[in-house]
C-alpha cells in the first residue's frame, strides 16, 4: 500500500490486469466519487452531518413535521445535486460498461451522476432523489414535475406531502435494490470498489459478499477505508476522479 498520494503504476498496471482477466465486475460506489462533481458527501470532517442536524432526514421527524425539515432537505439534497456535473470517476465506469466488463454499478449515492454520465446497468442502494412520492396516496412524482421551491411539496391529486425517494434515516431499505445487489456482487468476478469508507450498513456489506465467495477486490479510496487491511487486495490510493481514469486507460487502451 502507498501511503502517499502518487499513484503507483506497478499497482495501477496489477488491478488493470486482474480486471482484464476476470471482467463481470461489480462496481461499489460511495460519496467520494461524486466529491469532485461538487456532491458533499454526509460522513467525515467536511461531511454535512458536521454542520447539520441529521434529524431531518429522520422519517418520523419528516412526517410528524414535513414544513420545518423540507428546506432543509431541499437546500443539502437537492440544490447541490441539481447543479453537480458527472466527473471523469464517472466517466471511466461507462467506458468499462462499454467494453463489456461490468455486471452492475451498486451505488449508495442519491445523486444519479452514473446515469447522466450513461452507466446502463445502476443500483440505487440508497434510493434516489429523481423521484418523490404522495405520503397520503403514493402517488410517484418525478422530480420536474414536483414544485421544489414551494414552502412545501404537495400531491396534486390528493395534497399529501412529498416525500423524496432517498433512504431516510429509520427508513428501510428497499428490498428489492439490497437483493438485487446481493445477488450481483455474488455473481460477480471481481469487486471494485470506489469512495467509499464502508461504514454505512447494510450497503457496506455488498462488495463483502463478492469476496465470500472469493472474489478478489480493487479498492479506489483517498485514504484507507475499513476494507483496506481486511479484504482489498488491491489498493490505489488516490482521487477517484484522477484513478479511475488512469486504470481504465490501462484496461482498455492497453
Ligand atoms: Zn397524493
Amino acid at each position: 500500500m502507498t501511503q502517499d498520494n502518487t499513484l503507483d503504476m506497478a499497482l495501477l498496471k496489477e488491478a488493470a490486469a486482474l480486471i482484464k482477466q476476470k471482467g463481470n465486475i461489480l462496481v461499489f460506489t460511495g460519496a467520494g466519487i461524486s466529491v469532485e462533481s461538487g456532491v458533499p458527501p454526509f460522513r467525515g470532517p467536511d461531511g454535512l452531518w458536521e454542520s447539520h442536524d441529521p434529524s431531518f432526514i429522520e422519517l418520523g421527524r419528516f412526517t410528524r413535521e414535513p414544513e420545518v425539515c423540507w428546506p432543509i432537505v431541499k437546500e443539502l439534497f437537492f440544490d447541490a445535486i441539481l447543479e453537480a456535473a458527472p466527473n471523469p470517476a464517472h466517466a471511466a465506469i461507462v467506458e468499462l460498461e462499454k467494453a463489456g466488463l461490468v455486471r452492475a454499478v451498486v451505488t449508495q449515492n442519491i445523486d444519479g451522476l452514473h446515469q447522466a454520465a450513461g452507466s446502463q446497468n445502476v443500483l440505487e442502494f440508497h434510493g434516489t432523489t429523481e423521484t418523490l412520492h404522495c405520503m397520503k396516496c403514493s402517488a410517484v412524482f418525478e422530480r420536474k414535475y414536483a414544485d421544489l421551491d414551494a414552502p412545501l411539496p404537495t400531491c396534486g391529486a390528493c395534497g399529501g406531502v412529498l416525500k423524496p425517494d432517498f433512504v431516510f434515516f429509520s427508513e428501510p431499505i428497499p428490498e428489492d435494490v439490497a437483493q438485487a445487489s446481493f445477488d450481483a456482487a455474488e455473481a460477480s468476478s471481481l469487486a471494485l470498489v470506489i469512495g467509499t469508507m464502508g461504514e454505512v450498513l447494510p450497503a457496506a456489506h455488498v462488495p463483502l459478499a463478492a469476496k465470500r465467495v472469493g472474489k478478489p477486490i480493487i479498492e479506489v479510496n483517498t485514504i484507507p477505508s475499513t476494507y483496506t487491511n481486511d479484504y482489498t487486495d488491491i489498493f490505489l490510493q488516490g482521487k477517484a476522479g484522477e484513478v479511475l481514469p488512469a486504470l481504465v486507460r490501462e484496461v482498455v487502451g492497453g
